[in-house]
């Protein structure tokens, strides 16, 4: 029988064979099979427990995922009903029972008209899908040259070879082949770090500039899709001014250029809606990619929804004898869909979203109030995602690796105080369990003030 860490083997056992024989996915090389991760065994709620016994408030939800929080049985019981059912059938042959009923759950959650849904098996695969469909659409279409893909510095898409080079974060790219030309950047609409003495209104005005500027340079026959974050999640939580959407939107239509709201962390309730698109930024967009908060974490699923109005133009009558392959062996996988059936009932049975829309603004003022403090140089955030950014000389345009290493040793005292955060170069960025309870958010705030403070008197 498995114990505890899930395994036959006991903890140090396990530590050992991950420092042996384990890739993680952020391997430093030099030091492969020296690094021992914190190993974690059971979670419960907004907690997770580590291979020592101690308890952690889990900040970041494992990775923008666990919405619904850990140890929830209506889960691992619709995982099991349908592992024992029917663990999976080919998606090319046949069609399970969870994925057509998710697909329709899903095209009712959506805005607008995306009323289809492929599926995939998590967020850099849903995004990659996306944008293979935008080849698809344009060669369908008889516009070979339309494939540019606009996005944005700092925005991250995922780990695939295309995904990966849509990625405009420098930490992603070293020692990489990437499909770069296929992509042009656009400045990350981070409003914290603008030009110096512009306004934010200002800043508006140069985004929309720039990107009419760069369709323009381009030329819109060439501009297949503008891939965008609602609000640039790793990148450290940077929400766009207000407007910046819908006028890039705008623009997009005008062109015929499609708009890919990525949606992988914001998608399932982190902002206190199904999706942040039209809720939150105020636009439909023509096709959304979904991963992560889609299952809670407990199984991987992503997926996209598409625009009915954009599927017509390269379907039926119009298809011109076309055959649509990305022939994932998982598409739909029936146990991911059950699990994500399961996730989306308890998220509507237990209030989960009114929830979020509820505690958000106490979070936010909570993080707000750690500005005070001399190490943040800025504090952001919109439902339950939050970015605390550490910064040493505000009169540096750019984050320094001082800031950096400011932020590891915050992220440190709040481990041993009983808190993950997630450290992103100088920021520490937090999205809790969407099921956080006031009381735990106290908690997180006060052992994040605690270890701020304790950085601080490090360095003096
Ligand atoms: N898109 C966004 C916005 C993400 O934040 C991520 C991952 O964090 C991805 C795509 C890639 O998702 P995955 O890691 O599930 O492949």
């Amino acid at each position: 029988m498995p114990n505890d860490v899930g395994s036959q083997w006991n903890a140090a056992e396990l530590v050992e064979a991950a420092r042996e024989h384990l890739i993680s996915p952020a391997e430093e090389m030099a030091k492969l099979g020296t690094v021992t991760r914190p190993m974690l065994t059971t979670g419960d709620g907004v907690y997770v427990t580590n291979a020592q016994g101690r308890r952690l408030l889990d900040g970041p939800a494992g990775m923008w995922c666990t919405q619904i929080g850990y140890n929830r049985r209506e889960i691992a019981d619709a995982i099991s009903a349908q592992a024992l059912r029917l663990s999976y059938n080919s998606p090319w042959y046949s069609v399970n029972g969870p994925s057509a009923e998710l697909a329709a759950r899903i095209a009712s959650l959506t805005p607008g008209d995306l009323d289809h849904v492929f599926f995939t098996t998590g967020g850099s695969s849903a995004v990659d899908s996306a944008l293979r469909f935008v080849q698809f659409y344009n060669n369908v279409l008889g516009r070979p040259d339309k494939k540019t893909i606009l996005c944005r510095i700092d925005g991250y898409h995922g780990s695939t070879h295309l995904t990966a080079a849509c990625s405009g974060r420098a930490g992603n790219r070293p020692n990489f082949d990437l499909a770069l030309d296929t992509v042009s950047f656009l400045s990350a609409p981070n409003v914290y770090r603008r030009p110096k003495g512009m306004t934010e209104a200002d800043f508006l005005e140069f985004l929309i500039g720039e990107f009419e500027d760069r369709v323009a340079a381009i030329g819109p026959d060439r501009i297949g899709a503008f891939l965008a974050e609602p609000l640039l999640a790793s990148g450290g939580i940077l929400i766009p001014p207000e407007g910046y959407h819908r006028r890039i939107l705008d623009i997009c239509r005008r062109h015929d250029i499609l708009y890919i709201s990525d949606e992988v962390v914001t998608g399932f309730g982190r902002c206190g809606h199904w999706f942040a698109s039209e809720a939150v930024f105020g636009i439909t967009p023509d096709i959304i990619t979904f991963a992560k908060g889609v299952t809670s974490g407990y199984v991987p699923l992503g997926g996209f929804a598409l625009s009915d109005a954009v599927l017509a133009r390269v379907s039926g009558e119009n298809a011109k004898g076309s055959f649509y392959t990305n022939g994932y062996t998982y598409s739909g996988h029936p146990v991911s869909c059950a699990a994500a059936l399961a996730n989306i009932e308890v998220i509507e049975r237990d209030g989960i979203l009114a929830h979020v829309r509820d505690i958000a603004p106490y979070f936010q003022e909570q993080i707000r109030s750690l500005k005070q403090l001399p190490l943040v140089g800025d504090t952001r955030g919109t439902g339950l995602v939050a970015c605390v950014e550490c910064v040493t000389d505000p009169a540096a345009p750019e984050a320094t690796d001082f800031d950096k290493e400011v932020s590891r040793r915050i992220d440190h005292h709040c481990y041993e105080l009983g808190l993950i955060v997630r450290p992103i170069g100088n920021m520490c960025v937090l999205s809790p369990p969407l099921v956080i309870t006031k009381a735990e958010i106290d908690s997180l705030i006060a052992i994040l003030r605690r270890s701020i403070v304790l950085t601080q008197d490090e360095l003096r």
